[in-house]
């Protein structure tokens, strides 16, 4: 069972007292917050901002588990033919997986162009944005939910980083990332992709569960988002304003129910305020100081 074996994995690396470093950074300087089902800790990176959980995945682990054991509800479990068909006669509305409101934050910005959901399991907003006027294009490294949605929902589909490396830079007029980030260890190739794969006129959109939000600072652990095997990171706002601008993003904020315009971030008690919903949004364009900084390689 995937829950013991997470277990077992958790353990082994305990025993081989994996360090405590930042999985993004790498500074040692990191504070234990709290604890979680007496294996778990949510440590927080005094550097970065990072708040991720300790033991800390490695990429391989990560990679065989999203190929196999990864299942939550119907935004991975693979839908059958049934539920398919009425998902597509409906056009997803009303359903688990409608983006509509995703849709309509991106419309705020652009009207249609190039668009790549990144991490989008088996397709439905790819599909989806696809309807909506945008030529869209998904990334998902699980082979099964890539083939489903070649298959099923005759949407193109990259499921290889090799496949991602060799697209060509400025392949994207905007990239569409929900729910995806707070499950990845690598998070710095992935901002570096974000960054080369835009227009320098791009949009990214990031959706991510809201670990600054009223319900999260209340609950801490508690909260199901925050870490668990599934979410090795838990992200606020502050960790975007500082690591994103290294990328040559100028990122903004909001929070659901995304009904007021985004925020810049200004500090922990303005994003406390302005910032309070369960999910948040991240919108970013490329700097546009020509002499920005691109991302750097490290780690
Ligand atoms: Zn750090």
């Amino acid at each position: 069972m995937a829950r013991l074996a997470f277990a077992v994995k958790s353990l082994q690396r305990l025993l081989r007292s994996q360090p405590r470093s930042c999985p993004y950074c790498g500074s040692a300087n990191t504070t234990f917050l709290q604890r979680k089902k007496l294996l778990l800790e949510l440590r927080r990176c005094e550097d970065c901002g990072l708040m991720f959980r300790y033991p800390k995945d490695d990429p391989d682990t990560s990679f065989r588990f999203y190929q196999e054991a990864y299942e939550q509800g119907v935004t991975t479990d693979l839908p059958k033919d049934t539920t398919l068909s009425r998902l597509i006669q409906t056009r997803f509305a009303g359903s688990e997986v409608d983006l509509a409101s995703n849709i309509a934050i991106v419309k705020r910005y652009k009207q249609s162009g190039r668009l790549l959901d990144y991490g989008c399991s088996w397709g439905y907003g790819v599909y989806q944005f696809t309807n909506s006027g945008f030529e869209a294009v998904g990334f998902e490294i699980s082979k099964p939910r890539a083939a489903l949605a070649r298959h099923a929902l005759k949407v193109d589909v990259i499921d290889s980083l090799e496949g991602l490396d060799r697209l060509a830079d400025a392949s994207f007029d905007i990239i569409h990332c929900s729910h995806v980030l707070e499950h990845i260890p690598q998070l710095r190739p992935t901002f570096a992709a974000f960054r080369r794969l835009l227009k320098p006129s791009g949009l990214l959109v990031v959706f991510v569960p809201n670990a600054g939000g009223r319900l999260a600072r209340a609950m801490g652990v508690d909260w199901g988002p925050m870490i668990s095997e599934k979410h090795c990171f838990a992200f606020d706002a502050q960790f975007f304003a500082r690591n994103l601008p290294a990328f040559g993003f100028a990122p903004m904020f909001g929070s659901s129910p995304h009904d007021s315009a985004p925020v810049s971030y200004v500090s922990k008690e303005q994003a406390a305020e302005q910032l309070p919903g369960e999910e948040l949004l991240v919108v970013a364009q490329p700097a546009t100081s020509p002499g920005n900084r691109q991302g750097d390689d490290r780690g």
